[in-house]
């Protein structure tokens, strides 16, 4: 059993490393010294285009040799890159002779110091090793930190650099400071810089440096798109959200995979909406996402696909606004967008549509507002939220408005989730369709000439039902990546 490494970040500015090699993981390890502001000599007899590149620029020295003990002597470091076991073998033997840390590439027994998988956010690095023993998990975990963290940590280091001096002075004992900081990452200065208000952010903090008491928690409410199901559609920063929220008031749409992804120790709160059966009301909504940010809690409020189409967000952050709660909006994918995508169909196509648009038509009076003489228009794409109980006046009004009885559709019921059914038709069979198949919320209506292709197109799930054209790509070779 090896002992373990002692973690270690080195001031290399102005002071010079040798680095052995002239290939391409010297070149890397070149550019990764000179990001540290070291001073690099580079000892090869031949060097990449982009190493040469950097020494005609005067950004590195270049030594056209081999590998020569003496070289080692204006040194403090030296990493060995040459993908030759002697040479390595020989650098490592010089510098342990000279008592100098020495890391030779992918060799953990040849190397005395190793070079961590790093993560940095401004002037804060997180650097992670394996001790050499698995650079690919150390990698793979370096990947999941990159993703956690936003950019908001390159502001809160920037700043807590800066104002360093300041917050010693105003909190000389360690455990005020500790105090201090715990209470300031937990209030609005990170949303703040994610939200890029820099000069809110820092007058923020310089207020609550200046203040005596600890003032109360202020609790915020983010209003996230959960997308259509599948938990692989949620973006990075949705991710973020459910993982720092005390709260989560969720939609019935959110999917259960979603919801797994959540903070474990989060409260949940359903406030499903649903045409039928049990729902919460909006007023109900607006009162909960209140009560929970008065009270300090960082709120999310998810809503199925993004919040702001046909899912009332705008309302919610009128009242918050009104109530003076701050708030921030994460997008999500779209039903219409997820559906199609899910279903091969593209919502626009050079040959059959050159517009989309986005109708929720669920019951009757909704329908006397829309503009059915724009709606029936031929080369566009519909796609119609909550439509299934309406399909019938939706079909007549559109064929009588001039839409042609032989236009495909598809309804796409569960869309992005393993359930996932599509039926293809055509409008004058629309309501008897969906009838006769039992379609079920959640479903989407894609009408169009673009909805056949889900025919040919699709790939997720099993083919449509009632397709017109030929399904028989599942016959075809999986296709292959044609090099450019
Ligand atoms: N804000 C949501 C839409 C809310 S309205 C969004 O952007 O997607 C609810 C309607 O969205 C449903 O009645 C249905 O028409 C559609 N919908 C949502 N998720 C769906 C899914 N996974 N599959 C099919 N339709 C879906």
């Amino acid at each position: 059993m090896t002992a373990p490494l002692f973690p270690l970040f080195a001031d290399l500015q102005g002071r010079q490393v040798l680095v052995v090699g002239g290939g391409a993981v010297a070149e890397r390890k070149t550019e990764a010294l000179l990001h540290t502001r070291a001073r690099v000599r580079v000892v090869a007899p031949t060097l990449t285009p982009a190493l040469a590149g950097l020494r005609a620029a005067g950004r590195i020295e270049w030594l056209q040799a081999v590998f020569a003990p003496g070289q080692l002597d204006d040194a403090w470091l030296v990493i060995a890159a040459t993908g030759d076991p002697t040479v390595n073998r020989a650098v490592a033997a010089a510098a342990e002779a000279r008592r100098m840390l020495a890391n030779v590439v992918d060799d953990a027994a040849l190397s005395s110091f190793q070079v961590p998988a790093i993560v940095e956010r401004g002037p804060l690095q997180v650097a992670v090793s394996s001790g050499g023993g698995a650079p690919m998990l150390a990698r793979h975990l370096r990947r999941q930190l990159e993703t956690l963290l936003d950019d908001s940590w390159t502001s809160l280091a920037e700043l807590f650099t800066r104002e360093r001096q300041r917050i010693r002075q105003r909190f000389p004992r360690p455990a005020e400071r500790r105090r201090f900081f715990e209470k300031v990452l937990a209030g609005p200065l990170p949303r703040l810089f994610r939200q890029q208000l820099h000069a809110q952010a820092e007058h923020h903090f310089l207020a609550s440096l200046d203040e005596a008491a600890p003032q109360p928690r202020t609790g915020s409410v983010a209003v996230v798109g959960a997308g259509p199901g599948d938990a692989g559609l949620l973006t990075l920063n949705a991710l973020r959200a459910m993982n720092e929220a005390d709260v989560v008031l969720h939609d019935r749409l959110v999917s259960e995979d979603v919801l797994r992804l959540g903070r474990r120790d989060a409260t949940y709160i359903e406030v499903g909406k649903s045409a039928s059966g049990h729902s919460t009301r909006q007023d109900d909504i607006h009162r909960l996402m209140l009560e929970h940010a008065r009270a300090g809690h960082r709120v999310v409020r998810l809503k199925g696909g993004d919040p702001f189409v046909f899912g009332r967000g705008g309302e919610e952050l009128e009242f918050l606004r009104t109530h003076g709660i701050p708030y921030e909006v994460v997008p999500g994918i779209t039903a219409a967008v997820a559906c199609a995508a899910y279903a091969g169909i593209p919502l626009t196509h050079r040959d059959h549509a050159q517009s989309v648009k986005l109708v929720t038509a669920h019951c009757k009076d909704s329908f006397d507002t829309l503009d059915w003489q724009s709606l029936a228009q031929e080369r566009q794409t519909l796609a119609v939220y909550m439509g299934v109980a309406g399909l019938e006046g939706l079909r007549d009004r559109l064929i009588a408005h001039g839409r042609a009885a032989s236009t495909p559709f598809a309804l796409v019921e569960n869309g992005s989730r393993r359930e996932q059914r599509v039926l293809n038709g055509t409008l004058a069979d629309l309501p008897e369709t969906a009838r006769s198949h039992q379609v079920r919320s959640p479903a989407l209506l894609i009408l169009g000439e673009v909805a056949a292709l889900a025919g040919t197109l699709h790939w997720f799930g099993a083919p449509p039902v009632g397709a017109t054209a030929p399904t028989h790509s599942r016959n075809l070779p999986a296709p292959t990546l044609q090099a450019a």
